[in-house]
């Protein structure tokens, strides 16, 4: 079966069990990005399914992603979906939570795609695996245009997510040691990078 096919296939089925992989535009500019900045391996933190390793992946040959992933059913489907594609020699899917687990690797890109409300643990954890001239990259930072917008009506628990997240950008807009951009795209990406030691 053909590549695109098959990612429909993979997009469809997401799509039907509620899986929330990255949207079309979101995707499709992290491709971009990865070709732009030359990004060779990637370290990406929530695989679900295994769509954006997969895409990532394509972007160019020579990128190889390390993903991890905690829920065992979806990790599965990810293995299957790698197999499938063919990109088991460039994708290692680790079956961990992400918080628990050490990577001895240097990575050009951090993806940051997992437990919204673990984002600065993810990114204080997994800074230390970024390369000088590395990128750390989240997505979901809108949440559905959410963050920042009237928690009145919200239940507790989304209201407890959004207030995390914005929590999460204050952290970034903050950080003495990464400087980030902010893109109204997908579902609201950002892109941090070390700052130059003056
Ligand atoms: N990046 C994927 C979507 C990931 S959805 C794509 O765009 O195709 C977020 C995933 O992160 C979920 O499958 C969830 O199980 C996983 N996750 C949440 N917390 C995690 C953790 N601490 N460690 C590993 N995976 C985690
Ligand atoms: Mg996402």
């Amino acid at each position: 079966m053909d590549q695109e096919f098959l990612i429909r296939k993979i997009e469809k089925y997401a799509d039907q069990k509620g899986i929330p992989i990255m949207e079309k535009e979101g995707i499709e500019f992290l491709c971009e990005f990865i070709k732009l900045n030359k990004v060779k391996n990637i370290l990406e933190i929530g695989s679900a399914i295994g769509y954006s390793a997969i895409k990532m992946a394509l972007s160019s040959e020579d990128v190889t992603v390390t993903t991890i992933e905690k829920d065992k059913d979806r990790y599965i489907e990810a293995v299957k979906n790698i197999k499938k594609l063919k990109l088991d020699s460039r994708i290692t899917l680790i079956f961990a939570d992400a918080l628990d687990f050490d990577i001895e690797e240097d990575f050009d890109l951090i993806f940051i795609d997992a437990a919204k409300s673990q984002y600065i643990k993810f990114f204080n954890k997994f800074s230390k695996n970024l390369k000088p001239k590395g990128f750390i990259v989240t997505d979901n930072i809108n949440f559905h245009g959410l963050t920042y917008s009237d928690k009145t009506k919200m239940s507790k628990n989304l209201r407890q997510l959004i207030t995390k997240l914005e929590k999460y950008i204050n952290f970034l807009n903050d950080n003495k040691d990464f400087k980030t951009r902010f893109f109204e795209i997908g579902d609201g990406i950002a892109i941090s990078r070390r700052r130059r030691k003056k």
